[in-house]
C-alpha cells in the first residue's frame, strides 16, 4: 500500500464488543471505536445478522433502481431529524462534498452564480477530497495538490464577531462541526451556533453541520445539533452511521433538496442495500432514549476517572468533550505528544486516538461494557503513569 498511513506495529485480526485481538493473540480494549466509527463495538450480533441476511438477498443494482433498505433508512433518518430528504454516499468526505455542491447549486439556482462563497473555520476537518480538504481549516492537508477550489474563507472557530465580519450576501454556506473532532475536541459555544444560524438567515446562506464525528449518539444526543437546539439546513452523517460498514448521508429540507434534480449528483455505491440495511439497524439501536441515557452515564464515569488522573499526575491540562468523545490535552510540561502517548497506551493494551499533536482522544463504542471501559481506563492510566515516572 502507499505510504500515506503509519500503521501500528500490531495487526488486529479479531474483534468482539470492545475487545480486539492481534495476530499474536494479544488482547486490547478498543477505546477508539475504530476511529469514532464502531458505535456498537465489533461484530455486534444484530448487525452480523442483518448483514448476513441482506448478503443473501441483494448486494447492488445501482441507483437506476432504489431498494428497500435504502428507503427504510431514509425514512428513519427523516423521522429522527429536521430533514425531509436524504442523499446516500459511502464516506464522510463524500457526504460533505455533496453538501457543499448542494449549497452551491441551491444558491446558483435561487440567487445566481455570484453567491458562491463558503465560510469555514480554522482547524476544521471535513474530509480528504480536494474540495473538502480546502474547506477544512488545516492547510497541511490541502497544500501541495495544485490549484484549490476557490471562494472559500476561513475564520477562527467560536469567534462570532469574526463570522459576522466575514458574512455578506455573497455567502452561500457556512460549514461547521458543532464539536471539532480532529481539531482537538473543541465544542462550539451555544451562542456561536445561534449567531451563525441568525447570520445565515439574514444573508440567505445555508448552515451546514458536519456531524460525521459528532453524530450517531457520540455526544449522548442522536445528533449534537439536537443538544444545542440549533437546526442546520444541511447535515452530514457517516462514521457511526454504519457501525463500521461504510455508509454516509447528506440530509436536508425538501426545498433545498429540490435543486438536486435528476443527474446533478450521484454515486455508484451510495445507498447500496448492504450498507443501508446495516445502518438501519444501527440507527434503531442508537436512537433509543435508554441507549442514549446509558451513553451519558458511561461518559460520566470516564470523565470522572480521567479528570482524577489529570489532577493526580498533572499529565493533562484539560479533559474535555461530550458524551463518549473525550479529549485529554497533554500538559506541555510533560514533554510528550499524542503520538507518544497513544503508542504507549497500545503497549499497555488499549487502542486510543490522537486529535492533533497534543490531544489524546477517546471515542469508544457507545455500548462499551462497564468492565471493558474500566479495564481500558486502567490501561490508559498505567500508560500515563509509566510515562510520568
Ligand atoms: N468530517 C468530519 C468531522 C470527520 O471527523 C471526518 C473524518 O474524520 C470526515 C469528515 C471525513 O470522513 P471520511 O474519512 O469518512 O471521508
Amino acid at each position: 500500500m502507499m505510504p500515506n498511513y503509519a500503521p501500528a506495529p500490531i495487526v488486529p485480526v479479531l474483534g468482539r464488543g470492545s475487545r480486539v485481538w492481534d495476530q499474536a493473540g494479544r488482547e486490547y480494549i478498543d477505546l477508539a471505536g475504530g476511529i469514532a466509527v464502531n458505535v456498537l463495538g465489533h461484530a455486534h450480533p444484530e448487525l452480523v445478522e442483518v448483514l448476513h441476511d441482506q448478503a443473501q438477498r441483494l448486494w447492488h443494482l445501482s441507483n437506476a433502481y432504489t431498494n428497500e433498505p435504502a428507503l427504510d433508512l431514509a425514512r428513519k433518518l427523516v423521522d429522527l431529524t429536521f430533514a425531509d430528504r436524504v442523499f446516500f454516499s459511502n464516506s464522510g468526505g463524500e457526504a460533505n462534498e455533496a453538501a457543499l455542491k448542494l449549497a452551491r447549486r441551491y444558491a446558483h439556482d435561487r440567487h445566481g452564480p455570484d453567491k458562491a462563497e463558503i465560510i469555514a473555520f480554522d482547524q476544521a476537518f471535513h474530509g480528504r477530497t480536494l474540495f473538502t480538504v480546502t474547506v477544512g481549516g488545516q492547510p497541511k492537508y490541502s497544500d501541495g495538490f495544485g490549484p484549490k477550489p476557490g471562494d472559500i474563507t476561513h475564520v477562527p472557530f467560536n469567534d462570532a464577531d469574526a463570522l459576522g465580519d466575514a458574512m455578506s450576501d455573497r455567502v452561500c454556506a457556512v460549514m461547521i462541526e458543532p464539536i471539532q473532532g480532529e481539531g482537538g475536541l473543541i465544542a462550539a459555544d451555544p451562542a456561536f451556533l445561534q449567531r451563525a444560524r441568525a447570520l445565515c438567515d439574514a444573508h440567505e446562506a445555508l448552515l451546514i453541520f458536519d456531524e460525521i464525528q459528532s453524530g450517531m449518539g457520540r455526544t449522548g444526543d442522536l445528533y449534537a445539533y439536537q443538544g444545542y437546539g440549533v437546526t442546520p439546513d444541511i447535515l452530514t452523517t457517516a462514521k457511526g452511521l454504519g457501525g463500521g460498514f461504510p455508509v454516509a448521508a447528506t440530509l436536508t429540507t425538501e426545498e433545498i433538496a429540490s435543486c438536486f434534480v435528476v443527474g446533478t449528483h450521484g454515486s455508484t455505491f451510495g445507498g447500496n442495500p448492504l450498507a443501508t440495511a446495516v445502518a438501519g439497524r444501527v440507527l434503531d439501536i442508537v436512537s433509543r432514549p435508554e441507549f442514549l441515557d446509558a451513553v451519558k452515564a458511561k461518559a460520566d464515569e470516564a470523565f470522572t476517572r480521567l479528570r482524577a488522573l489529570a489532577a493526580d499526575t498533572g499529565a493533562f491540562s484539560d479533559v474535555r468533550g461530550k458524551g463518549l468523545w473525550i479529549g485529554c490535552e497533554i500538559d506541555a510540561s510533560t514533554g510528550w505528544g499524542s503520538k507518544e502517548l497513544t503508542d504507549r497506551v497500545l503497549e499497555y493494551g488499549a487502542m486510543t486516538l490522537k486529535a492533533g499533536p497534543d490531544v489524546l482522544r477517546l471515542a469508544p463504542a457507545l455500548n462499551i461494557e462497564d468492565d471493558e471501559l474500566a479495564t481500558g481506563l486502567d490501561r490508559v492510566e498505567q500508560a500515563v503513569r509509566s510515562l510520568v515516572a
